[in-house]
């Protein structure tokens, strides 16, 4: 029977593909796979994508409808994305219509028209000495001219031009203007690449890791590339993007987040001639759009962005880099909940191309993966470049006085490092002024009344504010309940850090840096180009400090809380309290200086902490993992959280429990059951939520289970009454 329908996924909350006429005045081979199409559901309309053509459907052919527009005149979506997208849908057990639709822009999703990709050239028609003539005067006309007169042709796109000059809009009407250029509606062309060479020489353990993923070019290939911040990592990912473009293949850059990516996005642009492309949320649609399809097309042969870009369409993908591996940003913590980096292997294997995990500290799971055999280990142990690493002290502060959370050794350390004209850095994983505002009278402390978690006082602004919920009220005078009027901020923050550390070194440029000062766009920026420019200076901040950007004169990183790590429900959490120390040890001493890293800690004597300390983070990654191993936790077993909340406590409790007695009487399920248990947060936004462990020695014993799961909750009439997702592989219980 020839093919006659079209199988499509479209946007909804169901597991399946649904099957359709194909549009009037069209046959379903018009249709290829990977285009879009409009379709009536229900009673609107919405836009899909063909995943097949099919001869026969289960649907009886007079309930079948006929699709109303195609959309594309080519495919969007290859065949190998295509199965990529349902692969992971199957993975994560989420609706596969959501799965595809994540892959293509928020445009096309909501709009039919694709935007032109024909795009504006610019192109200089003088000879070269009568167009230079022209300008002598406008430096900025200068620039864009010179730019243009470098370029093959003597011309360049406008998306190009725009990486290469800054706002060239003004300076290229002036020159349109005077008939120095013309401008041109053109297919775009692929962006050339024009690599400088690196300034540096490689040292041996990087040349060792461009050659051994070089080899790998053209087949999988898993390597986990471990290097201490600073150690070359990127100058290695540079080195092996420059390869891969020379194949005329591209490379995929996923990295933790986007405040990240100017700066490597420079340093990529610089060295590979400008051929490099970023997807990010914050862009606009159309240039996202724009951007999508350059990828798409093979027009830009390096793209950089945040978790999703996993999912989009690459021509010719010939490495995926994970910069920062570690971070849980990579694990989507809503509706589709997919690991882009434990997608990325994925896509590796199915595009035949090696994958490269980047991290100083590796996630427990990658490094079991080496050890398993599974993953190539590369390392960098050097610095490059000489630097040498810090000295890591903790500083017990039982006994000891604090002020504003600082002990007297920190606080003398810090002096020291100003007066030395040297930079220091204070971090703290809580911003706002104070964790809770509490009444020594009565007890009355700022709970949110919303969430089973207090509301953070912020001075600046006087406000009581929720950082789970965002709920905010005023800052009372006096106490809601008793009336007294003197009211205490328990704990610290990172603004009343900065204010206690104002008045303590009157004079030294001071800037904190977290989500509340740097929320406005740009201006974190300006706090690093300010650090930049001063000699002596102090940092205060959370873990956006820790991340990524270079303050080659900060010699000294105090941390004033360790402990919050050591002692939590979340068995992660150990890791992550020892990945985000030694990220921010990372920060001391990038420069000539040598580092020094003091951890104010109540626990100076618990193992894993003192194992991190004194032997580093391999180690500690060994003692861990040991642990896990025992405890028979990830990565040694492997877990689905099936969550769940509701306005009433009971919901979701009797909800999970019919669950858990449903699986159980599946006959041969080998899985766990732990719960239901209330979430760490039983309360949050006013919900009541409860959560369900399924775990399971290997994920052959767990998916099957998971796929029934999924069946049952579609047609269950108790999952109607409660908000429920499936976190398959999660990352935290919270
Ligand atoms: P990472 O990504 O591991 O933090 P980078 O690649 O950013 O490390 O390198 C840190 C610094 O060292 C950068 O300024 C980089 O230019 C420099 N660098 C990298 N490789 C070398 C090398 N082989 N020789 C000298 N300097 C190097
Ligand atoms: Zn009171
Ligand atoms: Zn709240």
């Amino acid at each position: 029977m020839p093919v006659s329908l079209l199988r499509v996924a479209l946007p909804a909350p169901l597991p399946k593909l649904f099957d359709y006429l194909p549009p009037a005045g069209f046959a379903a081979p018009d249709c290829l796979p990977g285009m879009r199409v409009k379709v009536p559901f229900g009673r609107a309309s919405k836009i899909a994508v063909v995943v097949r053509l099919i001869e026969d459907s289960e649907v009886p052919a007079a309930r079948l409808r006929a699709a109303e527009e195609l959309l594309d005149a080519r495919p969007l979506l290859s065949e190998m994305d295509l199965d990529f997208l349902q692969w992971a849908a199957g993975y994560y057990h989420h609706p596969v219509g959501e799965v595809v639709s994540a892959a293509l822009p928020l445009r096309l999703r909501k709009r039919a028209q694709a935007l032109p990709l024909a795009e504006t050239l610019y192109r200089v028609v003088l000879p070269t000495e009568d167009a230079l003539a022209t300008v002598s005067r406008a430096p900025r006309q200068r620039a864009v001219l010179q730019a243009l007169l470098d370029a093959p042709g003597r011309s360049l796109g406008d998306a190009l031009l725009r990486t290469l000059c800054d706002d060239p809009g003004g300076p290229v009407r002036q020159l349109r203007e005077k008939g120095v250029i013309e401008s041109i509606q053109a297919e775009p062309a692929p962006q050339p690449f024009v690599a400088v060479e690196s300034e540096h020489v490689l040292n041996e353990q990087q040349q060792r890791a461009v050659a051994e993923v070089g080899k790998s070019l053209g087949t999988f290939g898993a390597f986990l590339l471990q290097g201490v911040t600073g150690s070359g990592k990127t100058e290695v990912y540079l080195q092996l993007a420059h390869k891969v473009l020379q194949q005329d293949r591209s490379v995929m850059i996923l990295v933790p987040e986007i405040s990240l990516t100017p700066q490597l996005q420079q340093r990529f642009a610089e060295r590979l001639g400008g051929a490099v492309s970023v997807l990010h949320s914050g862009m606009g649609e159309a240039e996202r759009e724009r951007a999508w399809q350059r990828v798409r097309l093979g027009l830009c042969r390096v793209v950089l962005g945040t978790r999703s870009l996993v999912l989009n369409p690459v021509a010719d993908l010939g490495l995926i880099v994970v910069d920062e591996e570690h971070d849980t940003s990579f694990k989507q913590q809503e509706g589709f909940r997919y690991s882009a980096r434990d997608l990325a292997i994925v896509r590796a294997q199915r595009a035949n191309c090696p994958v490269l995990l980047g991290s100083a500290t590796p996630s427990l799971e990658s490094l079991r993966n080496v050890e398993a055999g599974r993953y190539a280990h590369l390392q960098l142990t050097e610095r490059a470049g000489g630097a040498r690493p810090p000295r890591i002290d903790l500083l017990d502060i039982r006994d000891q006085p604090l002020q504003s959370g600082l002990a007297g050794p920190m606080l003398q350390a810090l002096a020291r490092t100003i007066e030395a004209g040297e930079q220091a850095m204070v971090f703290l994983n809580r911003r706002g002024f104070a964790p809770v505002l509490a009444c020594y009278s009565c007890g009355w402390v700022s709970d949110c009344p919303r969430c089973d978690a207090h509301q953070t006082l912020h001075r600046a602004s006087n406000l009581l504010w929720c950082h789970h919920c965002g709920s905010q009220r005023r800052a009372p005078q006096a106490c809601p309940e008793c009336g007294e009027q003197d009211l205490h901020p328990l704990g610290q923050g990172t603004e009343q850090v900065e204010n206690f550390l104002a008045e303590r070194f009157p004079g030294v440029p001071l800037i904190r840096v977290d989500r509340d000062a740097t929320s406005r766009k740009g201006s974190l920026d300006k706090l690093l180009a300010q650090v930049h420019a001063s000699e002596a200076a102090l940092l205060v901040g959370t873990q956006m400090l820790a991340k990524g950007h270079h303050f080659p004169r900060v010699t000294l990183v105090g941390v004033m809380d360790a402990d919050g790590g050591l002692f939590s429900a979340d068995f992660r959490a150990t890791e992550r309290m020892a990945q985000l120390l030694m990220q921010v040890a990372g920060r001391a001493g990038r420069g000539d200086r040598p580092g020094r890293v003091l951890i104010q800690t109540r626990y100076p004597d618990h193992p894993l902490l003192q194992t991190l300390v004194q032997q580093g983070y391999d180690a500690f990654a060994q003692a861990a993992l040991a642990e896990r191993s025992e405890a028979e936790f990830p990565p040694f077993s492997y877990q689905a959280l099936l969550r769940a909340e509701a306005n009433k406590p009971e919901l979701p409790r009797d909800f999970l429990q019919q669950v858990a007695d449903w699986v159980q009487s599946i006959p041969g399920a080998e899985v766990e059951l732990w719960g239901p248990v209330p979430a760490p947060m039983a309360r949050r936004i006013g919900r009541f939520r409860a959560h369900l462990l399924i775990q399971s020695q290997g994920r052959e014993q767990l998916h099957p289970v998971l796929g029934h799961l999924q069946q049952y909750l579609a047609e269950s009439k108790a999952a109607r009454k409660v908000r429920w997702s499936l976190d398959v592989d999660p990352v935290d219980t919270y």
